[in-house]
């Protein structure tokens, strides 16, 4: 079973490949919300230019199509890196302008009518333990609010929590409706996109795609996770998240979850796991902790791990024992890139015309919209702000099997820090260790 929820079973009808020698202004390598936004934003700022998207696959088969669809201003590098190192006035530029793009990917569904099921609920942190409580209390900000045992529990019935950090800043949404209905969208205003189109080369004012030269000017390789690994070297590793969904849940199991208004959730634990209630009332809960795999492959296999698939069953009873009963239809993953000190990045050489996105972790939802629409900003030479993630010096991993040793300890590690605080209620020693060590 590897069928995410999002799709629902449904079965792809693909759009043509590329059948001849082609010329456009701008070629974009990758269907997912990287490429998908980079077509969007380029149409907006500059009507006429002719913009082609090649997939290898489908538009949404991707980390775009199968992810939690939160729709987060969560960044991979933390606070305190990015002020260190960006400057207070780009920290808040960054902080501003990922806030608003979540508004604005709702604004544009909802101008078009496309049916994502984006529900602005905001998220909640909870804690379920001391060790977690004081450490989601040392984070309240401007952004975030420290919420009470009661409070958090009138927000998400979760039995037991201790108490919750919130923010208003988040959506829920449907990620492969939103890819599929862009890309619809992207075709009716002229944008040509081409599926089983894989590129296998990207050159300077060329690619070449199943065999076919297609000349631009500008090519944009938005592939993520999905890259190639001769195309980017020791640059960034590929890292699974995995993903399971119940059954639609009864009304009255609704009502005692509560969360109306969709609150997105994630435990305050080491190991990232994150929630969402979908549109149609399941619970869709994934989570990391997969093994990384020797010179970072790319493996379908680490997509489905029964112990990591059944570990994700058991936490979500465990947060609502309410869904006890509940059947879970749906267990899935994909992967997500990881640059070696967690850097977003958007690289653009306006010489050779090639540019590239990514690195955005598990929080590509929002960024990649913002990543997209700053590139194309870029390209159309409009005033882009100073922000993080552009022109990013990304350096190397570790060569295996260091590398290799190094994050798989590091997520055994993580494993232990959450079991650590669970049995002394007191933060992490382990964690204290690991934590600089990994670099955020
Ligand atoms: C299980 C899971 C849960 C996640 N949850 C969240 C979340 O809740 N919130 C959040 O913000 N982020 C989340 N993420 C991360 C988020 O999904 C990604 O960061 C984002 O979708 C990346 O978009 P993208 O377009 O850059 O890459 P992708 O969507 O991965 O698209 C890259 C595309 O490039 C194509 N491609 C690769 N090579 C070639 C080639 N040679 N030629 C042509 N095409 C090629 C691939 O087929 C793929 O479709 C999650 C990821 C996963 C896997």
């Amino acid at each position: 079973m590897n069928t995410s929820l999002w799709q629902q079973g449904q079965s792809i009808s693909y759009r043509a490949a590329i059948s001849n020698n082609k010329n456009f202004d701008v070629v974009i390598v990758g269907g997912g919300f990287s490429g998908l936004w980079s077509a969007y934003h380029l149409k907006q700022l500059q009507p006429e230019l002719s913009i082609a998207i090649f997939e290898k696959e489908y538009v949404g088969f991707g980390a775009s199509g199968r992810n939690g669809g939160w729709a987060s201003a969560e960044y991979p590098t933390s606070n305190a890196r990015l002020i260190k190192e960006h400057g207070r006035q780009s920290f808040n530029a960054l902080r501003f302008a990922l806030i608003s793009a979540i508004n604005e990917i709702g604004e544009i569904a909802a101008q078009h009518n496309w049916q994502i099921d984006y529900a602005k609920g905001g998220s909640l942190l909870f804690a379920r333990n001391a060790a977690q409580l004081s450490r989601i209390s040392a984070n309240v900000d401007s952004e975030h609010t420290l919420l009470n045992k009661s409070q958090t529990q009138d927000l998400i019935n979760i039995p037991t929590a201790v108490g919750g950090l919130f923010t208003p800043h988040c959506a829920a949404l449907n990620p492969f409706a939103l890819a599929r209905s862009l890309a619809t969208y992207l075709q009716a205003i002229g944008v040509e996109i081409y599926e089983k189109s894989p590129v296998s080369k990207i050159m300077a004012g060329k690619v070449e795609v199943n065999g076919y030269e297609v000349a631009s000017s500008i090519s944009i390789r938005a592939t993520e996770a999905f890259t190639p690994k001769n195309w980017m070297g020791n640059r960034q590793i590929p890292i699974y998240s995995l993903m399971v969904a119940t059954q639609p849940l009864p009304s009255d199991v609704i009502t005692q979850i509560r969360n109306f208004q969709r609150t997105t959730m994630q435990e305050a634990c080491h190991l990232i796991t994150y929630a969402q209630i979908t549109g149609d009332n399941r619970l869709a809960i994934g989570g990391r902790g997969v093994r990384y795999k020797l010179f970072s492959r790319l493996s379908e296999r680490s997509e489905i791990d029964n112990r990591m698939h059944s570990a994700l069953e058991r936490r979500a009873r465990s947060w609502f024992p309410q869904i006890s009963d509940a059947k879970f239809e749906y267990r899935w993953g994909g992967a997500v890139a990881l640059t070696r000190r967690w850097q977003a990045y958007l690289n653009f050489d306006r010489k050779t015309g090639r540019a590239e996105i990514g690195g955005y972790v598990g929080d590509g939802v929002t960024l990649s919209y913002l990543v997209a629409k700053t590139l194309a900003k870029s390209i159309c030479n409009q005033q882009v702000e100073d922000l993080p993630f552009i022109e990013e010096k990304i350096g190397k991993w570790e060569p295996e099997p260091i590398r290799y040793l190094a994050v798989n300890a590091g997520f055994k590690a993580t494993v232990a820090a959450d079991l650590e605080e669970k049995i002394t209620n007191r933060p992490s020693i382990l964690a204290s260790i690991i934590d600089p060590l990994i670099n955020r």
